[in-house]
């Protein structure tokens, strides 16, 4: 297993103003940098992964070291590898603690917001690094729960891939799949020639995560008719 502690990150001012749509009225430069100050003195960027090969390939359902994953998209998304790269990501949680005891509830909204933009980019960074160490032009990704086709329940074959009761980044699965720290991403990354993005195929309205246009033509070429 692969174990990437103190991921760089650098909070710009311009672009946390432009991803948490800020209100300059509101907020000087100063008051922004404060935030920006309090959240990297909190976050704790650190991921993990393994280098897995794949088994078996069946109708919707693909064996990975042994362990089954039920989801069409995934199936599809697998049908020419043979290594995938299963991940787990966080940012720990102080940042969420230090949200959570505003009583200002737009302060914890901002908070939060820098936090998702730092899983971002950690995430960013080990889309860079896999690529650099495996020789891979394109890689793309999936998480358990962005899609119906693959739900949250996935998670649960998805942390037993890596092989122990605590991964070393120290996130926790509860009983309903949520990770701790909640500021935690989890997924399986694999090698691709046209990037896969989750969000083609989810229906959402109003989604601000929102990274592709949703695409009806690509989900019928999913089979997902029914979805
Ligand atoms: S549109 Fe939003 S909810 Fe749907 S997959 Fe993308 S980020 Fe997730």
């Amino acid at each position: 297993m692969q174990v990437i502690e103190n991921i760089p990150i650098e909070l710009a001012l311009d672009n946390v103003v432009k991803a948490l749509r800020l209100n300059k009225e509101r907020y000087s430069s100063s008051g922004i940098q404060e935030f920006i100050a309090i959240a990297e003195s909190l976050i704790q960027p650190k991921a993990c992964y393994e280098v897995a090969y794949i088994n078996k390939k069946e109708k919707d359902k693909v064996k990975i070291e042994d362990v089954t994953f039920s989801s069409r998209v995934l199936r599809k998304n697998l049908e020419n590898v043979e290594r995938v790269f299963p991940y787990i990501i966080t940012i720990g949680k102080a940042l969420e603690d230090k949200a959570a005891s505003f009583s200002d509830l737009l302060k914890q909204y901002y908070l939060e917001n820098i936090g998702d933009m730092v899983l971002r980019l950690a995430k960013q960074y080990l889309d860079k690094q896999i690529k650099k160490h495996y020789g891979l032009e394109k890689l793309s990704s999936m998480s358990p729960g962005s899609l119906k086709d693959w739900p949250i329940t996935e998670q649960k074959p998805l942390f037993s891939l890596f092989r122990t009761e605590k991964n070393p980044v120290g996130v926790k699965l509860t009983e309903h799949m949520l990770m701790i720290p909640r500021k935690s991403i989890s997924g399986i990354y694999f090698p691709a020639e046209v990037t896969f993005l989750s969000c083609q195929l989810c229906p959402r309205e109003r989604c601000p995560a929102r990274k592709a246009p949703y695409d009806e033509d690509l989900k019928k070429k999913y089979g997902l008719d029914d979805e």
